[in-house]
């Protein structure tokens, strides 16, 4: 049967019989009734107002020549004779065409409907039923050739259930769609083989079963002639640690669209039946009313369908077909071939139960791999097996020999496949001639695996891993913990020099962060490549040993023998050294590199190793340079990755990367990255539309940004000539508050250079602002203090503003970066409120740097409070006419002295600042009480500032007796000061000491601890 030339088999003699088959005329079927029904079509002028298209064949009348109700002659030579109601052929007749065709059965409207027998003038035979003129339902074929077809059909179409005898004995039982096999069905031929399996068009597509009178059996999953899978395993495995199990679900197009609606017929029991014709057919010519309108009703659903089926016909463009419902199956591999038979084979989950009489195996067997269900293997089956065994057993002269006996993809039932078994036991020679004989080097194993990744596995062990910092969560404020409150810094390079090795510690250990950070710090470890553990199979590289020494006796050998030891370390080596070349040769030779990500993607293996070779040969061949590691790995890509190899490969890593285009901005997971360095408990706050589009994972320059040493800067150079957008937050860092944090000068002034990057992004997690990372104690060890006082200045001087309002705290105080920064101050009790004689020499160095960079921010605020007012006092309060837009949303408690997000926005209350330390919330504002136009926050402060700043410029605006009691009041305050406060007076830094607020304690809601 079968038109498009299926060759059913391999042995010569089915290959014949293959040939006569594709002669057979079954194939001409169509046209040849097409023809023959159409050459009885007549000119005559249609009185038929049923008359349908020209699809139907119209089989009208010639009145002229009508010369009784029972018997027609046409001008043609054709007749008929029969019934007719008005003139319309009804109920059984005879039709007898020109050329010698007849047709001897029922008639409906014309039309030959029902059952009838058509007989054609070449010998060929119909015997069944129609509808509308063409063959449908139950019927039978038979070919002047002597092939016969019995079973279902729809619209001339063998379509549907049905069994096919060619002349010379191979008999098909089975199902079919428009005329080719397709879905379960026996062939039996006449050698005596009897397939039993799954078909698409015309040929063996799926799970099947070729048995032969010797009682053996090939077993497996067939694409025509071949058989691409085998239920056995073969004697070799591949395991990995902490391999991902891969996604093998598939979404399977349901059965609701045209197409499907067709496959639907294939459904026996929905098939048209009989019945509809059958047991009516005499009562299509009695005018019942009742019968009529039952038999409309029962063919309502196949008119309907038939529509369907015609428009199916006219579009042929499956692409067209609308689907609707989606179901997921799960597949056993994912190999593209492979992956087709599964996803076709799980159409006929159904049908399997239906067709249990005609296989007498179920799919399920299949599924289970249980090849024990079946009888001895074949001759297929037996040559695949040897062939794997050969490949295993490095044996390439006997994989020549089968050749051309046997698939080269063949695979067992786990998915090692010849190519996949040659690269595992790295035999590039058979590799070779295995290509060159068709072998797909695409291949994946059933666990996802392709041959590459297997390769990028084993040759990747971890030590070849740089260190990375992208890998771990790098806790910026940690190191503090280790060397506290020191201001002996080491000259930058020693300080690179810690770096690094600290770094390359915490590597070698992921879990364990250095120091006693009370937050949690498991952040890195998920995100650890060392987690993923090769096992490099010692049993693989023992046998690869022996093969390689050639020394049977090496065995012997005491274990402790150091001799062997290094002949085994030397061994492994030169393995390592040619899973390379393998590697290099799968690539060369069309290995897709983003085939398989399982554990992440090859391009990430060559990246954490800093193999520039590789990662160049890689992205040559397409390897896609956007590919995400899985989650576990925090989702991080190629360039992330390479951004935190720490080392000189690292910005090379990154221009290859970039140049091939990888996307600069494309950002890791968000995890817990930084939040060590963000406030508590604002982890879940709620911010605006602007700021949130703006918060990401971990972005390359993220990860570049956080690292101080010298390839860093190149790389965030790099970066930002790619226009990297410096302007994105994770967990309340942006690039620049990472660089300010870590100290990485460099960096800072490369991205204030940039012009792209915002020294006022409102940072988010309660970090505030660029400003305040600067003014924050919590990164002061990465800094010298009159770096900080210079950066502070810089950051103004690119537009840093000082006056831009800032939330932090638990209870979300809005002040500015002055109230912030002591905020950090009081947040430190020992360097805070110890009594300065009791301190160290180092505390005390680092208490007089913390006062004077507090006073260094008064400086700067009162300088641009001053300035913004427009320099002058009566106007000074603080007006605040370019204020950019709130990022984190703030919540105050409302209460006289505190600022709220509203007071702000509106601009409703003026802000009040002390005008000698700058504060402005957690303290009691005093106004200078002779001229009421500056504020004071304690008496200290006022003391200072009338006579450091405010002596001079103070204007008595009302009477000399107010100004009298202010003076007392002044004193007394001195008085008071110099019994609380005396020691701490004494001041290395110029006079500018500030001294807490004696008030502090008195304020009762409100506390910075
Ligand atoms: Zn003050
Ligand atoms: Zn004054």
């Amino acid at each position: 049967m079968a038109c498009e030339g299926e060759v059913p088999f391999n042995s010569l003699q089915v290959l014949s019989q293959a040939r006569r088959v594709s002669n057979s005329p079954l194939s001409l079927q169509n046209e040849t009734t097409n023809h023959e029904l159409k050459s009885c079509k007549f000119k005559s002028c249609s009185l038929h107002s049923f008359k349908k298209e020209s699809s139907s064949l119209s089989l009208l009348s010639n009145r002229d020549e009508l010369d009784s109700e029972s018997h027609l002659d046409y001008k043609s030579g054709a007749i008929y004779d029969g019934g007719l109601i008005d003139n319309h052929k009804f109920g059984n007749g005879t039709f007898l065409w020109p050329n010698g065709d007849k047709y001897i059965g029922e008639f409906k409207l014309n039309y030959r409907h029902g059952f009838g027998i058509q007989v054609w003038n070449d010998g060929s035979t119909y015997e069944g039923y129609f509808y509308e003129d063409r063959r449908s339902g139950q019927g039978t074929h038979k070919w002047k050739n002597g092939d016969t077809y019995t079973g279902n059909w729809l619209l001339d179409y063998r379509h549907g259930f049905g069994k096919y005898s060619w002349k010379d004995g191979n008999v098909f039982e089975g199902m079919f769609f428009m005329n080719n096999r397709e879905g379960f069905g026996t062939l039996m031929y006449s050698s005596g083989d009897l397939y039993l399996g799954l078909y698409k068009k015309d040929s063996r597509y799926g799970p099947g079963i070729l048995k032969y009178p010797n009682n053996t059996q090939d077993v497996g999953f067939w694409n025509g002639d071949t058989l691409v899978r085998i239920l056995t395993p073969v004697d070799i495995n591949f395991t990995a640690n902490d391999l991902e199990p891969v996604d093998k679900k598939i979404d399977l197009k349901s059965w609701f669209s045209r197409e499907n609606l067709l496959y639907d017929t294939l459904n026996p029991q929905n098939l048209f039946s009989n019945k509809i014709f059958s047991t009516q057919s005499n009562k299509f010519i009695r005018n019942d009313p009742y019968i009529d309108k039952v038999i409309q009703q029962r063919t309502l659903f196949y008119e309907q369908y038939l529509k369907e089926f015609e428009k199916y016909l006219q579009l042929k463009n499956f692409n067209q077909l609308e689907y609707r419902k989606d179901k997921q199956v799960i597949i056993p591999n994912i190999t593209d071939n492979l992956k087709n038979i599964f996803i076709f084979q799980k159409r006929f989950d159904f049908y399997d139960k239906t067709c249990v009489n005609v296989l007498d195996f179920s799919v399920k067997d299949f599924e289970s791999m249980n090849r024990e269900k079946f009888g001895s293997p074949g001759l297929i089956e037996t040559y695949s097996i040897e062939l794997l065994n050969a490949c295993i057993q490095k044996n390439w002269e006997g994989v020549k020999v089968l050749k051309n006996l046997v698939n080269f993809d063949v695979c067992d039932n786990r998915g090692y496949s010849p190519i996949i078994i040659a690269i595992l036991k790295c035999d590039s020679v058979l590799i070779n001639y295995l290509l060159d004989n068709g072998a797909n080097i695409n291949h994946l194993l059933d666990n996802g695996l392709s041959g590459l990744m297997i390769c990028m596995i084993r040759y990747y062990t971890s030590d070849k891993f740089l260190p990375n910092s992208a890998l771990k969560h790098q806790d910026l404020t940690l190191t503090r913990k280790i060397t506290p409150y020191s201001l002996v810094v080491p000259s930058q390079d020693e300080v690179v020099q810690n770096e690094k090795e600290n770094t390359i510690q915490n590597f070698e250990d992921a879990y364990t962060v250095v120091g006693e950070s009370t937050k949690p710090s498991e952040f890195g470890s998920t995100h650890s490549l060392l987690r993923f553990k090769v096992q490099l199979n010692e049993d693989l590289v023992c046998k690869y040993t022996d093969i390689m020494s050639k020394n049977e006796n090496l065995d012997q050998f005491n274990e402790n023998d150091s001799n062997k030891k290094l002949l085994k370390k030397s061994t492994q080596l030169q393995f390592l050294n040619d899973i390379g070349q393998i590697i290099d040769l799968l690539l060369r030779r069309g290995a897709d590199p983003s085939l398989s990500s399982i554990p992440y993607p090859a391009l990430c293996f060559a990246v954490a190793a800093g193999d520039i070779k590789v990662v160049k040969l890689l992205l040559e061949k397409g390897a896609d340079c956007n590919k995400k590691m899985p989650k576990k790995y925090a989702s991080l890509t190629p360039l992330c990755l390479a951004c935190g190899v720490l080392g000189e490969t690292g910005p090379e890593l990154v221009k290859l990367l970039l140049d091939s285009l990888a996307d600069p901005n494309a950002s890791s997971d968000m995890g817990n990255e930084y939040l060590s360095m963000s406030e508590e408990g604002w982890k879940n706050e709620i911010v605006s539309d602007e700021i949130a589009n703006l918060i990401v994972g971990r972005t390359p320059l993220h990860i570049a940004c956080s690292r101080n040493d010298p390839y860093a800067s190149k790389v965030i150079r790099l970066l930002l000539e790619h226009s990297a957008n410096p302007n994105m937050i994770c967990n309340g860092q942006s690039p620049l508050s990472l660089a300010i944090a870590s100290g990485n000068k460099e960096a800072i002034d490369l991205l204030l250079k940039s012009n792209l990057c915002d020294p006022n992004l409102p940072l988010t997690n309660g970090v505030g602002s660029a400003l305040c990372v600067i003014s924050s104690t919590l990164y002061e060890h990465n800094w010298l203090p009159h770096e900080r006082i210079k950066l502070i200045d810089k950051l103004i001087h690119y537009g840093a503003d000082i006056l831009q309002p800032i939330a932090f705290g638990a209870r979300r105080y809005v002040g500015t970066v002055v109230d912030y920064a002591h905020y950090m101050y009081n947040s430190d009790n020992r360097l805070a409120h110890t009594p300065y004689h009791s301190l160290t020499i180092n505390e005390r160095n680092a208490h007089n740097a913390r006062k004077n960079l507090l006073s260094h921010l008064a400086y700067r605020y009162r300088e641009k409070a001053l300035e913004r007012a427009r320099v002058t006092i009566s106007g000074m309060d603080y007006t605040n006419s370019n204020r950019r837009s709130w990022g984190t949303a703030i919540r105050t408690k409302k209460s006289d002295d505190m600022m709220t997000e509203s007071d702000f926005k509106s601009d409703k209350k003026l802000m009040k600042w002390c005008y000698y330390c700058g504060r402005s919330v957690g303290v009691k504002l005093m106004p200078c009480s002779r001229c009421k136009k500056v504020y004071y926050c304690s008496n200290n402060c006022k003391q200072r500032g009338w006579n450091e700043l405010h002596k001079n410029e103070c204007e008595l605006p009302e009477s000399a007796q107010r100004n009298k009691s202010a003076l007392k009041n002044r004193k007394s305050a001195t008085n008071k000061k110099d019994l609380s406060l005396g020691h701490n007076d004494r001041n290395a830094f110029g006079g500018q000491r500030i001294s807490m607020n004696p008030d502090f304690n008195g304020l009762d809601n409100y506390s910075f601890n």
